[in-house]
């Protein structure tokens, strides 16, 4: 199963190891119709069986939450992209309408994948102008298009926690990857104190749109087992922060990781 299909029940086995947590107590982040499981092997925090026909009501963000957002510490994507990527194609999954590419560096062809159809066609004219595109697609399907050592870097911005088989989308990453390539990944971390003093209020925990709670540790795992190594900067991985950036990088060809990076922060 590659996506989710929103038509009703759902169950699954842990995401990074495949170990059936069927028998496990459900996690205390739980709610009606949505379980979420702690793997028993691994760590792993998931959502284990889902009923889209029964979404827990939407919430709206708290003023703390939203005061808190507007002055985290953001990192921007063209940026990450030419500080981490050797020049080439960059293909963002979930691109939305694109306009977050156009700071973009001309040393650098943008390419997308976009699930909406309004979306992905506005993205697709802004692309084409630079010899990119945009496929109307889901964000597996869309990988498989993609022929083998194409891309130099694959962004993953807030999608990863969405999918039914993260490892899956990472195996596909690494495939369409040059060897060298980047995957850059930004999603909550659910390590984050914010977690830990909000608890069931905390606004990562989604089970309707989040169905994998990483923390540096488990998606460093599923990272290795898709044949990446992961580089968390210094300031990646803020324990302030609700998300955490993290760098997976394809073995071979050049590597570009900054200065400041020096390898002890990895
Ligand atoms: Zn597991």
């Amino acid at each position: 199963m590659g996506e989710v299909e929103p038509l009703g029940h759902w169950s699954r086995d842990c995401p990074l190891c495949g170990r059936d947590n069927r028998a496990l107590a459900e996690g205390e982040f739980s709610t009606v119709g949505w379980i979420l499981k702690t793997c028993e092997r691994c760590a792993m925090v998931y959502v284990e069986s889902g009923d889209a026909r029964r979404p827990p009501p939407g919430r709206e963000a708290s003023r703390f939450t939203r005061l808190r957002l507007r002055f985290a510490l953001r990192k921007d994507f063209p940026t990450l992209v030419e500080v981490w990527a050797k020049p080439g194609a960059v293909l963002d999954m979930a691109c939305g309408d694109g306009t977050r590419w156009d700071e973009l560096s001309p040393a650098f062809v943008p390419f997308g994948i976009e699930a909406d159809a309004e979306r992905a066609a506005m993205a697709h004219g802004r692309f084409a102008a630079r010899g990119g595109t945009c496929l109307n697609a889901s964000l597996f399907g869309g990988l498989t298009a993609f022929v083998d050592r194409t891309c130099t870097a694959v962004v993953m911005r807030s999608c990863l926690a969405r999918e039914m088989d993260p490892l899956a989308v990472l195996r596909e990453a690494h495939r369409v990857l040059q060897p060298g390539g980047v995957v850059l990944v930004k999603t909550p971390n659910f390590a984050s104190l914010n977690r830990l003093a909000l608890g069931r209020r905390w606004c990562g925990l989604r089970p309707y749109e989040h169905l994998n709670h990483f923390t540096p540790a488990t998606l460093r795992k599923m990272a290795e087992k898709a044949g990446f190594r992961a580089h968390y900067g210094l300031t990646y991985t803020l324990p302030t922060s609700d998300s955490m950036y993290v760098v997976l990088k394809k073995e071979g060809g050049e590597s570009r990781a900054p200065r400041s990076c020096g390898g002890g922060c990895c």
